[in-house]
């Protein structure tokens, strides 16, 4: 799943390359894609975009007045295509919406898989979108200190790691991130967020900086149609499991729950203990 490094540098490409131009056509092909009726999409054609920006993990495309608002969820992704030309959409296939430009281009929504989670929102105010009102201070936000951190997750319940993937606290770290924070925060995912001290703290939210800042750059290094597979490559411990871990050489643990798993080192992260899985995937839920 994308989360604020990809969707970062996908949404500053979209800036980029859509600002300025009108759309002519809004097909959706996926119905259960599109999750506003009022004002409906068609509503899109004829205006300019006149940007496009992040929201926690959402993307923001603004056109005159009116947002097509998008959440990538696991397996969404945004393509600008410089010409639609004929390559009309095939019935079957990944493509969720298309947009078609007066000059000939296009914007593709796509989603891969069988479980279909992407979302598109036309609405009127981002804040319309439940998802994106519900947001917490975003992760990058100057103004998230090291203390306000701290009062945010000395507030949470449950673990530092379910802590820092509520959007709801700090909006943009998913799955992958928070993993790797952790790992660089030397901090076990299963401590209690509101018991972490403040020497804790304070690596916590330097790590989450560093990460965050460095997997920017790389992915603005990245061509946008290679940024969903991109990312896997410059981890630590997410998506590693069995690998040895490039700080200690202690192999990286997995727990596994019903719909997701995450990854850690014991050596550099848990004191060496190693969790059983069944009994933190009920912790955990
Ligand atoms: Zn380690």
């Amino acid at each position: 799943m994308p989360e604020l490094p990809e969707v970062e540098a996908l949404s500053r490409s979209l800036d980029r390359d859509l600002a300025g131009r009108s759309v002519e056509r809004v097909v959706i092909r996926s119905v259960a894609v599109l999750k506003t009726y009022d004002p409906p999409a068609a509503a899109l054609q004829g205006r300019t975009v006149s940007g496009a920006q992040r929201m926690g993990k959402f993307i923001d495309i603004e056109l005159s007045s009116l947002h097509l608002v998008v959440h990538l969820a696991r397996a969404g992704w945004l393509r600008v295509l410089p010409e639609a030309g004929e390559t009309r959409p095939t019935l079957r296939g990944p493509l969720a919406a298309r947009i078609t430009f007066a000059d000939g281009g296009a914007l593709d929504v796509s989603e891969q898989g069988t479980e279909k989670r992407l979302a598109l929102y036309v609405v009127r105010n981002p804040a319309d979108v439940v998802g994106v009102a519900r947001l917490g201070i975003d992760a990058c936000d100057p103004e998230l200190t090291a203390e306000c951190l701290g009062g945010l997750l000395h507030a949470a319940s449950g673990t530092i790691k379910s802590a820092l993937a509520d959007q709801s606290l700090v909006a943009g770290i998913g799955n992958a991130y928070s993993d790797e924070i952790l790992h660089a925060a030397r901090i076990s995912p299963f401590r209690t967020a509101a018991r972490l001290g403040d020497a804790e703290i304070q690596r916590l939210h330097h790590s989450m900086r560093r990460v965050l800042s460095d997997a920017i750059a790389r992915a603005l290094e990245v061509d946008p149609g290679q940024l969903r597979d991109s990312k896997r490559g410059s981890m630590s411990v997410h998506g590693r499991t069995g690998q040895p871990c490039p700080v200690c050489g202690d192999i990286v643990r997995e727990v596994s729950l019903a719909t997701r798993s995450f990854q850690y080192c014991a050596t550099c992260q848990t004191g060496g203990k190693v969790y059983a899985d069944r009994r933190l995937s009920r912790l955990l839920r």
